[in-house]
């Protein structure tokens, strides 16, 4: 017996509200350090929650097909968990929070020549250059790719003109990928690496998309759209307290505090949140705060959460019917 039973009424009720209630938010502006993205509508926006039994409910521009971002961070971070087991990640990456900006090239010197996490640009480009097979930039990519579909319960798409905007201007990721080859921390051709973290960040995906990632992640491995199980049970709580430790960057622990669930960001706008064992939350809106995360997705996840009266820290058990 739960201790408290939420109804998928009130879930649809609470994300109407933060979706009338922040749609004409004008705060923060479009990432503009890569052009692509600067040049986004920024009035979309959406939210999409998949409960465990596959329902989904969603409102606004939920279709939208977005840049991925470092939202694809966590996708790739599954992928080397699944090929390499946890512990063998934590030595060759590490699982903490940096404090500083997702792109910070200090934060790698700082940690003794170790990328932190795979959810930093440092870590998911050395993540990208373990991923098996070694040397073979098509089958690596292909292993990406798939990982994300089964994750995503359908294909992303690659961003061609969003793919060309960012690997002509990602010279401070050129940076951390050479300096990280100099600590030994690249474990394939650091170019090919970088090139892979670059498509990988320009991947379109929609809030559905991320919102069933996210529920599989919530759902111990198994996606709850096609019914697949995806990786292993044990790697659920691994990926999530990642996601918690640094999944707003230098922002985490007000995120954390202030919306009860553990949320990954990227620069395209999105926002995806895990709420184990109960659902996936996922929202876009392209304009961004200081630190990389959208501002309307905040608000919106907070929200949903808060009129909820829901955290992963919250202690009681919860049943949504
Ligand atoms: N591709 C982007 C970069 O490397 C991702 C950053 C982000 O979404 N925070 O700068």
């Amino acid at each position: 017996m739960a201790d408290r039973i939420i109804t998928k009424d009130e879930i649809r009720a609470a994300v109407k509200e933060a979706y009338l209630q922040f749609k004409g938010n004008r705060e923060g502006k479009n990432a503009d350090y890569i052009p692509y993205l600067a040049g986004i509508n920024s009035e979309l926006f959406g939210i999409s929650v998949v409960l465990l039994d596959g329902e989904t409910i969603s409102i606004g521009d939920t279709d939208y097909h977005f840049g991925i971002e470092s939202v694809s961070k966590v996708h790739t971070a599954i992928l080397v968990l699944k090929q390499y087991g946890a512990n063998a990640v934590l030595q060759k990456i590490g699982a903490d929070a940096t404090g500083l900006p997702f792109n910070s090239i200090i934060a790698i010197l700082l940690e003794n020549d170790h990328p932190s996490t795979p959810l930093v640009n440092a870590g998911a480009i050395t993540a990208c250059s373990m991923v098996r097979p070694t040397g073979d930039a098509d089958a690596k990519w292909n292993a990406i790719v798939s990982n994300m579909e089964e994750l995503a319960g359908s294909a992303p798409v690659l961003i061609d003109e969003l793919y060309r905007s960012e690997s002509d201007t990602n010279f401070n990721n050129r940076s951390i990928a050479w300096l990280l080859k100099n600590y030994g921390r690249i474990y394939d051709d650091p170019i090919m690496s970088l090139d892979l973290y670059t498509r990988q960040c320009s991947l379109g995906v929609n809030t559905v998309q991320l919102a069933v990632t996210a529920a599989t992640i919530a759902g111990r491995g198994i996606n709850p759209v096609t019914g697949k199980k995806v990786f292993d049970a044990s790697l659920a709580h691994k990926i999530t307290s990642l996601i918690a430790t640094v999944g707003f960057y230098e922002r985490s622990g007000d995120w954390l505090y202030s919306s009860g669930i553990p949320a990954k960001s990227g620069v395209g706008g999105g926002v995806m949140g895990i709420m184990p064992g109960l659902f996936g939350i996922a929202s876009f809106s392209p304009p961004i705060d200081a630190a990389g995360n959208s501002v309307r997705a905040q608000l919106a996840v907070r929200y949903i959460m808060n009129k909820l009266d829901l955290s992963v820290f919250g202690g009681q058990t919860v049943s949504i019917e």
